[in-house]
């Protein structure tokens, strides 16, 4: 694999030591006692808009990668995913408290918009320079004399709040000035919605099994499963968690900031006051099953931890992500991969199957099974319906005495 992805000498180094110097951590956070290393895989199979990619993972859960690379092996039968994205627009929000009169406010700060855009781009000269900068700006009404002023900042291949509280601190001031309020908190909003990305696709039937006669079937299954999580939020709330298996990790390894993409992606979910299903699936006009999902998710391509972290540098490198708007449309489709696998297995052979299957190895090597014992244990517990410690010991014990 290492020879695919045409890693240098210093890159599978890296790869093998979980990419992040002790020096190097020391620097990233604070009070730094060693360095913690997840999994870091390949998902495979992705297409998207035609091209194909390879897709970095970091995740400790298993099944996740095997499942969303069997997803997009099937999804791939009906032309891949197809994928688009807003402009890489973030909201800077800036609170004004003790706003004398907010309707007077609300006109002042419209009618110095301009003005105020041309501030804010000063504030942040080499993002304009590399052909970001300000978009607009929207007054909101708080209530009770709060208003709060959005700036709305392209920030091109960053993820963007850094720049973005920056902007927020320089713009404050004088809109306090136009206000008469008292300036408030001066900071970035998670809940990204202008900077979405919709992702589709539409899969064969025929592709979803290959137990004859069933295929229409496992779509409908599909179809119903996705209803329950239009229907119901707490299990659109599961529904979700699966789309999140599948982009969190392109996230981590790619060094991006997973809190930021959780808190706009269920913000979003229940952005009309009701909690929803991010990805919903339907029979198309031919049969197929058809996937559709919306999700803001703001992902950067410079700027961050990548600096740093080489283990970062390699999955932005994987990726092959032309721009942050191309990362955040193949971090949705590995999302919406996990979705269908988890529907179809759900809906199918239910999850547990396929999961303790894989499951049975860590639980092997938790019983303190090496090497080749590991299979076997995992096999031995799995066949046996019993992925258990107890279960895994007492057949490690068997091995080893060569029962
Ligand atoms: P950053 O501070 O590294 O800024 C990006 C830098 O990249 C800028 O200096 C910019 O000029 C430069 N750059 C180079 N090429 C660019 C290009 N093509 N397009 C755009 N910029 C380019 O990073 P950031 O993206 O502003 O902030 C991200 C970091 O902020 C993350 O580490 C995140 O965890 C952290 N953070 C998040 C929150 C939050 O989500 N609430 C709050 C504070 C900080």
């Amino acid at each position: 694999m290492s020879e695919r992805l045409e890693l240098s000498g210093d890159e599978r180094e890296a790869l093998s030591r979980g990419g992040l110097e002790r020096e190097v951590a020391d620097k990233m956070i604070e009070n730094v006692v060693g360095a913690y290393t997840l999994p870091f895989a390949i998902g495979l199979n992705l297409q998207m808009n035609g091209r194909d990619f390879l897709v970095p993972m970091v995740v400790e859960e298993p099944s996740v990668v095997a499942a969303a690379s069997n997803a997009a092996r099937m999804i791939r039968t009906g032309g891949g995913f197809t994928a688009e994205s807003d402009d890489p627009v973030m909201i800077s929000q800036v609170q004004f408290d003790d706003v004398p009169a907010p309707a007077v406010a609300c006109a002042a700060v419209l009618e110095h918009r301009d003005e105020l855009l041309k501030l804010a781009d000063q504030a942040v000269p080499n993002l304009v320079r590399r052909g970001g900068g300000a978009r607009g700006l929207e007054v909101r009404d708080l209530g009770d004399g709060m208003l709060v002023v959005h700036f709305l900042i392209d920030c091109r291949d960053a993820m963007g709040a850094n720049l973005v509280n920056t902007v927020a601190e320089a713009v404050a001031d004088r809109i306090a000035e136009l206000t008469g309020g008292q300036v408030g908190l001066r900071i970035l909003s998670n809940l990204c919605d202008q900077r979405c990305v919709r992702v589709r696709c539409s899969v064969p039937a025929a592709s979803l099994t290959d137990e004859p006669g069933a295929a229409e079937a496992v779509r409908d299954a599909i179809v119903r499963a996705s209803k329950f999580a239009e229907a119901d939020p707490y299990r659109a709330t599961t529904h979700n968690k699966g789309i999140m298996n599948g982009i969190d990790p392109v996230v981590l390894a790619t060094g991006n900031d997973w809190r930021a993409a959780e808190a706009g992606a269920h913000a979003f979910a229940a952005r009309d006051g009701r909690y929803r299903p991010l990805c919903t699936w339907r029979k198309g006009d031919e049969g197929n099953l058809n996937g559709t999902m919306e999700i803001p998710l703001a992902l950067g391509v410079v700027g961050g931890p990548a600096r740093m972290h080489k283990g970062a540098a390699l999955g932005l490198k994987i990726a092959g992500a032309s721009s942050a708007q191309e990362l955040a449309m193949l971090a949705a489709c590995v999302g919406m991969a996990s979705n269908m696998a988890a529907l179809r297995a759900l809906a199918t052979d239910g999850i547990q199957r396929g999961h303790m299957a894989l499951h049975a190895r860590q639980v092997a090597v938790a019983a303190g099974a090496l090497g080749e014992e590991v299979e076997l244990v995992a096999q031995a517990i799995h066949a046996r319906g019993q992925v258990t410690l107890d279960a895994a010991q007492l057949s490690l014990s068997e091995l080893r005495a060569g029962k």
